[in-house]
């Protein structure tokens, strides 16, 4: 339930969707407050208000529209940031209500603080007191701006985005998603990529059967990097692919260790106007080996060969090519 660019399907995630939706009320609020209901208590979620508060960053005029305690308006910042001790002392609702043009006229934002400041408390105080001093209004309107967005407007969309802010990417996203290959082909890219096949090490990890060998060339241990670029079989596949195309120097190496690393290098020398197709044949391509992978391993399946499973056999290792019993059942001891 993540954008593309971030390794998801593009599904959206309905429930980061409707705090985004919700931070719309906060921005009109904000930006627009001659609208009828500005004022009064909204209902949006922590994370809404979170998100928002960190958001949006304040150019002060008049300093009408601007939230002395809660706003981000000085020095980039909230004073929540600037002055915590000074803050904590300031009654929940006077923060909600006081306004950088009240706040500022004759210092009477002093009196918003209540009780006795901390030593820590003090220093702040004093602090803010130089910040403020040289602080002047003047006749314009207080500018809000979104600082996800160059044009500084507020969207919905660009809300979504930003709560996955911090989140890794998916480096072949458009590679694999803008490709002419069918849906079910990418997907099982997708999965590779990030590991999820049911390939021997993972199986082996759930204590589930595994083959003990790859089953297209019997040689070395299967993962999903292994069958789609490593492997003996699948470098030869690659090869009769790609030298029709005069690209044979693009075929895996046998050390090559990651099918996304492989995919990315080789794509870039492709000639732009062909990259397109050149993605789609790769994925086709790791389809194709995927599908005869399951084809050889249902057939060593049939012609009898079982497949390890954990806790490991006496040996320590696996059981490679070990029969299952005969009709007659296991032989007995002597
Ligand atoms: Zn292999």
């Amino acid at each position: 339930m993540r954008p593309l660019d971030l390794g998801g399907l593009g599904i959206h995630n309905l429930e980061v969707m409707g705090w985004a939706l919700q931070m719309r009320w906060l921005w009109f609020e904000k930006t627009n407050p001659n609208r009828p209901w500005a004022g009064l208590e909204i209902p949006v979620h922590p994370n809404t208000t979170a998100l928002f508060a960190i958001s949006v960053v304040t150019t002060v005029g008049n300093g009408e529209n601007t939230l002395f305690w809660t706003d981000r308006w000085l020095l980039g910042t909230r004073l929540e940031d600037l002055a915590p001790s000074v803050f904590q002392a300031v009654p929940a609702r006077v923060r909600k209500a006081r306004t950088v043009a009240e706040a500022l006229v004759d210092h009477s934002w002093v009196s918003d603080i209540r009780g006795a400041l901390s030593l820590r408390g003090l220093v702040e105080y004093l602090e803010l007191w130089d910040a403020l001093t040289d602080f002047q209004l003047n006749n314009s309107v207080d500018q809000h701006h979104w600082k996800f967005e160059s044009s500084g407007t507020f969207s919905s969309q660009s809300a979504y985005r930003a709560f996955f802010i911090g989140s890794i990417q998916f480096e072949p996203w458009k590679r694999l998603w803008k490709s002419w290959a069918p849906n079910k082909c990418k997907i099982f890219v997708w999965l590779a990529i990030r590991n999820r096949c049911w390939t021997a090490d993972r199986l082996q990890k759930r204590g589930l059967p595994y083959p003990a060998r790859c089953p297209l060339c019997d040689q070395e241990d299967e993962t999903a990097q292994h069958i789609l670029t490593s492997c003996v079989f699948a470098r030869h596949f690659w090869l009769g692919i790609l030298q029709p195309m005069d690209l044979s120097s693009l075929v895996p190496t046998r050390q090559a260790k990651s099918f996304a690393e492989w995919w990315r290098k080789s794509w870039r020398k492709v000639p732009k106007q062909n990259r397109k197709g050149f993605n789609s044949l790769v994925i086709l391509g790791a389809w194709t080996l995927w599908k005869r992978r399951h084809l050889e391993r249902r057939a060593l399946r049939e012609a009898g060969f079982t497949e390890q499973r954990i806790p490991p056999a006496s040996n320590g290792g696996r059981i490679t090519g070990r029969c299952a019993p005969g009709p007659l059942g296991p032989r007995r001891p002597l």
